[in-house]
């Protein structure tokens, strides 16, 4: 069994911005991430603290915004509008989920394409399927692509069951495993979510399984075939008690007991996780280069 190791790749992506972020520089260009937060959601905090952190580690342009909990619809368009003609800021980030009272849909179509930099806005989903390289692909997606390359998967011919539909996830990376190319495409893909049938007769007939539906353990030995390769991409917080911080963070895969079945496999945390991060400063650096 191969352990798909994320950090390790995700330090490889790192090391390629870093390449791009000099050869940049000897332009007199230095990317530029602006992060926004709305409210107080600790594991929100928390991912907007570290994308802030790893942008300066990089030497990368960044801006965090965090506004209260009561910014309304129009303060947060505005905040956008601001950073859309900002010409230091290549990428926007508003971090999800914003507050009941905001429309994230009208945020992100809000935001100028060009510097959708998580892939949401309809002109990068467009981008996507139409198979277009100048769109910008989610982060995550994209990262479990990058893993399987890394991991030597070929994707060719495979039949890769996603589990999850979701936009940020699920749809994406399926979008990107159906793609007309060799790099992590040109697989038959499957998608299933909660209102399919037989889902483990399903999952065991995949070459490659993909799960991001957030339950925790979800997946199960008898779900996946002898030698199958697993993208776990499920971030759940579980209680732990006896642990310093009373909680532990699970995949969607029972990884103890699926693990000694597959030809490889990633762990959480350490798989998906790192390689989300790794992208989005790849992204950034990309919208950059196409702002000119
Ligand atoms: P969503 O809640 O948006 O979507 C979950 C999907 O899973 C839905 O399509 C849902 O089906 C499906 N689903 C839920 N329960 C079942 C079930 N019992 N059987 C089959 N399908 C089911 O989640 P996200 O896509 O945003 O995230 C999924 C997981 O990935 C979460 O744990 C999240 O924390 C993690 N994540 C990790 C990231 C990383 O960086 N590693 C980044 C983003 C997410 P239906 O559509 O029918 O409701």
């Amino acid at each position: 069994m191969q352990l798909i190791q994320g950090a390790k790749v995700a330090a490889t992506v790192l090391e390629e911005c870093q390449r791009e972020i000099a050869e940049l520089a000897k332009l007199g260009k230095k990317p530029g991430l602006a992060v926004v937060l709305v409210g107080d959601d600790p594991a929100s905090r928390a991912y907007v603290r570290s994308k802030d952190k790893k942008c300066k580690d990089l030497g990368l342009h960044s801006v965090k915004h965090e506004l209260p909990e009561n910014t309304t619809q129009e303060e947060l368009l505005a905040l956008v509008a601001q950073l859309n003609a900002d010409p230091s800021i290549h990428g926007i980030l508003v971090q999800s989920p914003p507050p009941r009272h905001i429309d994230e849909s009208a945020i992100v179509r809000a935001i100028d394409p060009r510097k959708d930099v998580d892939g949401f806005h309809p002109e990068n989903v467009a981008k996507l399927t139409l198979e277009d390289p100048t769109g910008f692909v989610p982060c995550t997606p994209a990262g479990c692509i990058r893993l399987l390359q890394d991991a030597g998967v070929a994707t060719d011919g495979a039949h890769v069951v996603v589990l999850g539909r979701s936009m940020i996830v699920g749809k994406p990376v399926a979008l990107l495993l159906m793609a007309k190319n060799s790099n992590g495409g040109n697989a038959t893909v499957t998608v299933a979510h909660s209102r399919t049938k037989n889902l483990a007769e399903l999952t065991r007939t995949a070459d490659i399984l993909i799960a991001a539906i957030g339950r925790p353990l979800f997946v199960k030995a008898d779900m996946v075939k002898e030698g199958a390769v697993v993208i776990d991409v499920g971030i759940n917080r579980v209680e732990a008690p006896g642990t310093e911080k009373g909680y532990k963070i699970v995949g969607d895969v029972d990884f103890d007991a699926v693990a000694p079945k597959c030809r490889a496999i990633t762990p959480v945390p350490g798989g998906v996780g790192p390689m989300t991060i790794a992208l989005l400063m790849a992204n950034t650096i990309k919208a950059c280069r196409q702002l000119g």
